[in-house]
């Protein structure tokens, strides 16, 4: 199988390649030149198997023996043991990604757990497992480069970046956050990270202006050559890379066979999943997923008050002319979603002029907008729908008065956009809410939900423990000794200033050895 760019139908590479280059020198993402199907028989094999069963299966269809021009292929065995290395102990569940049924008035629901990882939120699955994927394709491809990782986080990719690649021989990782942007705990897992090779600073801006800095040092060629002559390359751990996409399809997958030997589903039955999405890379891979052939109905797009992704669905018109809104689910607040690029040029039929167009209207007027017919189709799949933080903590409180289930405030943004789709539908199909952070990660806004009062501002602490002793829902150990740690990191740097700061700080250290 081999990838080329949504911007540039020319380039063709294989997959080693596209996950150790990240994003294509256009500026494009990296896609599958066509997508593998499920054959009659094959969901049954895979409902038998365990969870690093199905990923082992699942990544083999996409990381192929065939390396194309160049010796890059992936022997079986290869795959297997990275999915076996990142699944086989990080997670305390032994489901990995555990499908929950809730009690439910408007047809069956059910929660697909994505939080049992060691950073407590959905970016652990692809993490984990990226950093394998990654330093087997640098070897395959970038023979002794040392790689520098570069992220910009919305608060829970840069943890879980940071736990996947601190101490991998040939790596370097650099994090930028949005000084303002994420949860007092989001921000303590990551300043207090431990490991030789990491280093995270703030951006005194939004995600976006943290993407876009990071975006701009991808695609800068003289930048690429200066790096190169020093034995250095970048390389990303956003969803823009590959890497990060296809981990994701998995869980998907593993969930439909869940609900089917629960008998939650009957044979050939369809599946709605609300997945809560910022950069959309997310709800991607369940189209991924679906265009495979997984039984998967619609897909609700759930956004926070940056409702632009809920707009998008609604009119055609992509405009990020718009206030931006930090909330009570910060790993949602974005006006850019790198995604939706990929999700466009497999809908127009892998037609890169149209989307460099777009990409290009995008960068200079901060909006574009697509044909009514490339509408409509889009929507027989997906639903936009947004919520407040206001409905956010009402759906918290709700769902925890209701069945006992402890919702965080993304999940709960999926669960409040499921049920207005419900209700205005009349539509009881099977339905998956994917759940993608602990409820200890945003502990002080879950307690307040639940309580109906704020509680005292600082803390954030006590707000975790007063959550466990009301409810008797555990809180993850990592979480819990984030108290006892040191900071590490203190370092802000400005949005324009993020490749001097990569620099400076590469000019400081020694090469790791590959
Ligand atoms: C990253 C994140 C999201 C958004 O996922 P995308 O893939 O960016 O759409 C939602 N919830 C949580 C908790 C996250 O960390």
């Amino acid at each position: 199988m081999l990838y080329t760019s949504t911007r540039e139908s020319k380039v063709r590479v294989t997959a080693a390649q596209a996950i150790a280059q990240g994003i294509s020198r256009e500026g494009g993402l990296f896609v599958p030149e066509s997508i593998p199907k499920f054959t009659p028989g094959e969901l049954d094999v895979l409902a038998r198997l365990d969870y690093i069963g199905r990923a082992e299966h699942i990544l083999a269809k996409f990381l192929t023996e065939d390396g194309g021009s160049t010796s890059s292929g992936w022997k079986r065995e290869q795959v297997s043991q990275c999915a076996r290395a990142a699944y086989e102990s990080g997670f305390t569940s032994p489901a990995v990604a555990p499908v929950r049924p809730l009690p439910s008035q408007g047809g069956a629901l059910s929660v697909l757990e994505l939080f049992h990882g060691p950073t407590c939120a959905f970016k652990d699955l692809a993490l984990q497992l990226l950093p394998y994927l990654l330093t087997a394709s640098a070897a395959k491809t970038q023979q002794g480069k040392e790689i520098v990782i570069l992220v910009a986080t919305s608060g829970d990719t840069g943890k879980a970046a940071l736990e996947g690649f601190r101490d991998v021989p040939g790596t370097r990782i650099m994090v930028f956050y949005p000084g303002d942007g994420v949860s007092a705990v989001q921000k303590l897992q990551m300043v207090t990270q431990e490991g030789g090779n990491v280093l995270v600073a703030g951006v005194s801006g939004n995600f976006d202006d943290a993407q876009s800095g990071i975006k701009e040092i991808f695609t800068d060629a003289a930048l690429r050559e200066t790096m190169a002559k020093t034995g250095r390359v970048f390389s990303s751990a956003n969803s823009i890379n590959w890497g990060r996409l296809v981990p994701q399809i998995v869980y998907y997958v593993s969930a439909y066979c869940d609900l089917r030997n629960q008998k939650r589903l009957w044979p050939g039955e369809a599946v709605h999943f609300a997945v809560p999405t910022g950069n959309f890379g997310n709800i991607l891979a369940g189209y991924f997923a679906k265009q495979m052939g997984l039984p998967i109905d619609k897909l609700i797009c759930a956004s926070n008050r940056n409702r632009i992704l809920a707009d998008f669905f609604a009119t055609g018109r992509y405009d990020r002319n718009r206030p931006f809104f930090t909330t009570l689910s910060p790993s949602m607040d974005i006006l850019i979603s790198s995604n939706l690029e990929r999700l466009l040029w497999l809908a127009t039929g892998g037609d890169c002029e149209k989307i460099a167009g777009w990409m290009k209207q995008l960068a200079a007027t901060g909006t574009y907008e697509i044909p009514p017919e490339l509408l409509a189709e889009l929507n027989e799949t997906f639903i936009g729908g947004a919520c407040n933080d206001t409905q956010t903590k009402n759906t918290i409180h709700q769902y925890y008065t209701r069945c006992g289930y402890l919702a965080d405030t993304h999940t709960a943004v999926a669960l409040r956009v499921l049920e207005d789709y419900r209700n205005t539908t009349g539509d009881t199909a099977p339905a998956v809410v994917v759940s993608t952070a602990s409820p200890y990660k945003f502990a002080a806004s879950v307690l307040g939900a639940i309580t109906g009062n704020e509680p005292e501002g600082g803390d954030e602490f006590s707000a975790v423990v007063a959550l466990e002793a009301l409810t008797g829902v555990p809180c993850p150990t990592p979480l819990k000794r984030l108290r006892d740690k040191a900071v590490r990191f203190t370092d802000n740097c400005s949005p324009w200033k993020m490749k001097e700061y990569v620099l400076e700080q590469l000019a400081g250290t020694q090469l790791s050895a590959v």
